[in-house]
Parts: structure tokens; C-alpha cells; sequence
């Protein structure tokens, strides 16, 4: 029978588990809340939904969120200068920069910026060396959040050819690392790679993370593959065209309520620890 990867239900069983985590923290001595300050360059409609679920978030588990929009004509400097104040901030646990920004903003240079303490979103290249080399690390949440789902229902990685298409550095590459890490021999496909089909049909777990609707056709996807869709687009469509794939997979994640429901998820757990440690209690 095809396990159904529910990412929105174990959200939901996790939320219950950090809202108890924040209650602990704001009964303590220091009375702490644990606050997500979140960044939006910019007017892109996707991206404020994105940032207003997360802040929503936040809230259903006692946290705070801080909400800074940039005009998008904000330059590098300006939004390293808004990232430094909150670096700087006791009362601020995590750092979020919605991704993407406005293309003549350096992204990698702002990502960089964030202190590697307030990294909830796992994206600075010390994070993600750390976490690369197994060392404590937050992890990028979207990767870290399948991670996660994979381990909830049992899913055993070991050994077993992982085949993710996509190497962003948000998604695709820490995915390999932390399927290699969990001991999967992995191929990380992109554009330039030479017969897709042919890798995609070898894939004993398949990643879609490549960003074009329905882009991975079902029929490349081996019988008893575990199928995990990353993307997301208009109407409720991944990157892997999902036909006839519950009948004949071992584990499949649905679109929307799989990887989605992780991403945030992920992002509240790690500022939640993010505030514990600070607070000296992990
Ligand atoms: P991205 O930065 O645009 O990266 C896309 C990747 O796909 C690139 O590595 C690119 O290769 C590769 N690619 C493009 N065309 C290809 C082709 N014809 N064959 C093979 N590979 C190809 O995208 P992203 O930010 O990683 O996002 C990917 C998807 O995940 C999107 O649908 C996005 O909405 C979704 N996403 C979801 C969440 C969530 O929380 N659910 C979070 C983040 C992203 P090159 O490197 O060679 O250019």
C-alpha cells in the first residue's frame, strides 16, 4: 500500500509539540517569546503570501513575528544594513529573507549576513557547510523539512539510489547532501544533465525540485519509488506529474499538504530552538 507523505497533518501534530516548547519558554525566568523577523524586498504577490503564512505560523504557536518590507528598490546595502539591527537584536531568535529578491539585490551577500545563531532558514554558506560536513547546523527548511517527513513515516534511505532534479542552493543541493548524509548514494540532476529520463527511472526515492509544472512525467517513475514533489504551482500542481503514481509507489508526497506544510514548520521549530539556546535551555 502507498504511504501518503501528509506533511499538513504532521505539521499540525508538530505545532502542537512547539506550542508547548514556547509556553515553556515564555513561563520561564526570562519570560521570553520567541520572535521570526522576517524581510520582503519588494511587491512579488507569491512571496508576501509566503511571508504572511509564516507570520500566521508563528502566532497558532504563541510566537511573534516582526514583519519588515523593503521597498523594491532597496539596495544590497539597505537590506544587509536591516539584517545587521536584527543580527544585533536580543529580542529577535531567527532571521528570515524571502527568497528571491529583486535581481539587482545580492542575495547570497544578505543570506550571508544573517548571524549563524538567527539562521532559522538554514541559508548562509556556514550553515550550510556545517550541515554538509554532519555538524550541528540548521538546515535549509524546505530540504530539513522532507528530512523530517521522511523520518515521521518510517522511510528508510539507506542505501537506496536518490535521484533529486534541481540544485538550487535552497533546495536541491542540501537535499543530496542530506540524503548522502543519511547514507543514499545520490545523483543531483540540473539542466545540463545528459538523459534525465534515464536518471529518473534508475531512482529508488525521486525529488522534483526543479520548478516547471508537471515537468518529471509519472511513466520515468520506477514502481515502488518513494515520490517527493518540492514544487508548487498554480492550481495546486508539482513539478512531478502525479497520474497513476498512489497505485504503484511505495510513498508519495501530496500537492499541496507534503512539502509545503514542512518548509514553515521546519522554519518555526529551528526559531524556536534558535530561542531556547539563547535562552540557554538546548
Ligand atoms: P530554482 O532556483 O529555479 O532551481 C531550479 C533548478 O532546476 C535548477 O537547479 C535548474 O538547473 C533545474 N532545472 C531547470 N530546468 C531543468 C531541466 N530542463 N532539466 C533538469 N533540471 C532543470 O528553483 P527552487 O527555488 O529550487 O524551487 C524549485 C521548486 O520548488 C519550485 O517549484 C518552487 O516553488 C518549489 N519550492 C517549494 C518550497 C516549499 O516550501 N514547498 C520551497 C522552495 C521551493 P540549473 O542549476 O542547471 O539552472
Amino acid at each position: 500500500m502507498t504511504i501518503l507523505l501528509d506533511g499538513k497533518n504532521l505539521a499540525m501534530l508538530r505545532e502542537r509539540e512547539l506550542s508547548d516548547r514556547v509556553a515553556a519558554l515564555r513561563a520561564g525566568n526570562g519570560n521570553q517569546t520567541p520572535i521570526l523577523a522576517t524581510i520582503l524586498v519588494g511587491e512579488d504577490p507569491s512571496s508576501a503570501t509566503y511571508v504572511r503564512m509564516k507570520g500566521n505560523a508563528c502566532r497558532r504557536v504563541g510566537m511573534d513575528s516582526r514583519a519588515i518590507t523593503l521597498p523594491s528598490s532597496a539596495s544590497t546595502e539597505t537590506v544587509v544594513s536591516q539584517i545587521d539591527q536584527l543580527n544585533a537584536d536580543p529580542a529577535v531568535h531567527g532571521i528570515l529573507l524571502q527568497h528571491p529578491v529583486p535581481a539587482h539585490v545580492d542575495e547570497r551577500v544578505c543570506f550571508d549576513r544573517i548571524s549563524i545563531a538567527k539562521d532559522v532558514d538554514g541559508v548562509t554558506s556556514h550553515g550550510f557547510g556545517l550541515m554538509a560536513l554532519g555538524e550541528s547546523a540548521f538546515g535549509s527548511a524546505t530540504p530539513a523539512g522532507i528530512m523530517h517527513l521522511l523520518s515521521h513515516y518510517g522511510i528508510d534511505i539507506s542505501g537506496k539510489r536518490a535521484v533529486i532534479v534541481g540544485r538550487s542552493p535552497i533546495l536541491g543541493k542540501p537535499m543530496a547532501l542530506m540524503l548522502s548524509n543519511a547514507n543514499a548514494t545520490v545523483t543531483l540532476c540540473h539542466s545540463k544533465t545528459v538523459n534525465l529520463e534515464a536518471e529518473v527511472r534508475r531512482a529508488q526515492i525521486i525529488v522534483g525540485a526543479v520548478g516547471k509544472p508537471n515537468f518529471i512525467p509519472s511513466e520515468w517513475i520506477s514502481d515502488g519509488a518513494i515520490v517527493v514533489d518540492a514544487g508548487y504551482h498554480v492550481g495546486g500542481v508539482g513539478d512531478i506529474d502525479p497520474a497513476g503514481l498512489l497505485d504503484r509507489c511505495a510513498a508519495v508526497t501530496p500537492v499541496p499538504g507534503g512539502v509545503g506544510p514542512m518548509t514553515i514548520s521546519t522554519l518555526i521549530a529551528q526559531t524556536v530552538t534558535a530561542a531556547e539556546r539563547a535562552c540557554g535551555r538546548s
